[in-house]
């Protein structure tokens, strides 16, 4: 059986737990998680990093800091992982879903600006597959409108938008590293910050609404309740784990790369056909191969294609069922405007195996399948 996905590992990973054991430093903000911030710091030309549980909670921090209340209302897509949601509705805000681009399956920016009411507080462009959102258009609307943008950059970590790193252009970036993601510590995320007055408070809301950072850094004499928050900071364990993924970052993205340019070279042919369609990647868009997918006529089709590669060892997956047709999207959001690719693209769309480490005859085989699919 060819799995979906196999969660990263590169080899160093046990040391660097051994490490974080021996050092009788297990629990957050220990030399891993630092080593981890400014890793990232560095290679994306961040202000500040910090390291998260979740990317869920490093969207709900972000939240917190954007000072989203009752009432308000956040402009997103509704395909798009629960968490994205989810952050906001927990502060008791209104998610107001928008249409998707049937090419990157990304956000409309063209229809962002219409849902816009008073009650509009921030925009979360989510850069599906790690392509990005056409992020100039929704800087300009969101400074016109003054309002946060606070980038569900789960998928998105070593892709870039006009040379700029995904995660860095918003008010705040959200990065994950679930088991799932290209670069993972089991559990994990991280929030991207870009403006140094945010710095203070997010560190305070990361450490139950203490100001302890400020404390270990020796700033202060002693640490106290400060403000609200909660825990956000992940194990040295996990820490660690990641770190050994950070320092092959390149390796880890070129293998996958590689996979992904081979499945689409493979199945190019098919898509001239017309048989089915493969993902867009714009001009200003440097994706990091977080996902290959492809898209079927219909569900129908859809289903009888994943069936088909199951019967072939092979396990494809389909993604999002849109938020705004799930129980808590109708309970707590909107869709503003028409649904015209939501629903129809989500139905259409299925992803191949891609992971670290997966083989080029693996690739081979499965877009053999697909192949065979077709002429049947
Ligand atoms: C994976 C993912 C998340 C959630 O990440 P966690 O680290 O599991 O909380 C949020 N948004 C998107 C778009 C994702 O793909």
């Amino acid at each position: 059986m060819i799995r979906f996905n196999v969660p990263p590992f590169t080899g160093k990973e046990m040391d660097y737990i051994k490490q974080a054991v021996e050092a009788q430093k297990i629990c957050g903000d220990g030399e891993f998680t630092k080593k981890d911030n400014q890793w990232m710091e560095e290679r994306f030309g961040a202000k500040k990093v910090l390291l998260t549980t979740s990317c869920t909670h490093a969207t709900e921090l972000a939240a917190l800091l954007a000072d989203i209340k009752p009432g308000d209302e956040v402009i997103m897509p509704s395909f798009t992982f629960v968490s994205t949601a989810d952050a906001f509705v927990l502060r008791g805000a209104v998610p107001v879903f928008v249409d998707i681009r049937p090419d990157t399956m990304n956000i409309d920016e063209t229809k962002i600006e219409a849902a816009i009411t008073e009650k509009t507080k921030a925009i979360v462009p989510v850069h599906y597959a790690g392509v990005a959102c056409e992020m100039d258009t929704i800087m300009d609307i969101a400074k016109r409108h003054n309002l946060v943008v606070i980038e569900d950059a789960a998928q998105g970590v070593m892709s870039k938008y006009k040379g700029q790193a995904l995660g860095t252009i918003g008010e705040f970036g959200c990065y994950s590293f679930h088991e799932t993601k290209n670069y993972s510590m089991g559990e994990g995320g991280a929030i991207v910050i870009k403006n140094e007055k945010d710095i203070e408070r997010a560190e305070i809301f990361r450490e139950k609404g203490t100001n302890r950072s400020k404390f270990f850094r020796g700033q202060i004499d002693k640490y106290t309740w400060v403000d609200y928050g909660s825990s956000y900071l992940p194990s040295e364990l996990n820490a660690a784990y990641l770190y050994a993924q950070l320092e092959k970052a390149d390796e880890i993205f070129d293998d996958r790369m590689s996979s992904w340019n081979r499945y689409y070279e493979n199945l190019k042919e098919l898509a001239e056909q017309g048989h089915i369609e493969l993902p867009t990647i714009p001009a200003d868009c440097e994706h990091n191969a977080h996902m290959f997918y492809l898209k079927a006529k219909d569900l129908e089709e859809r289903t009888a294609l994943i069936d088909f590669l199951k019967s072939k060892d092979i396990l494809a997956v389909f993604h999002y069922i849109p938020l705004h047709t799930a129980p808590a999207g109708q309970a707590y959001g909107r869709f503003h405007g028409e649904d015209k690719y939501t629903t129809k693209e989500s139905e259409r769309l299925m992803r191949l195996p891609l992971y670290y480490g997966l083989k080029p005859e693996q690739v081979d085989y499965i877009s053999e399948q697909v192949k065979a699919f077709y002429q049947k």
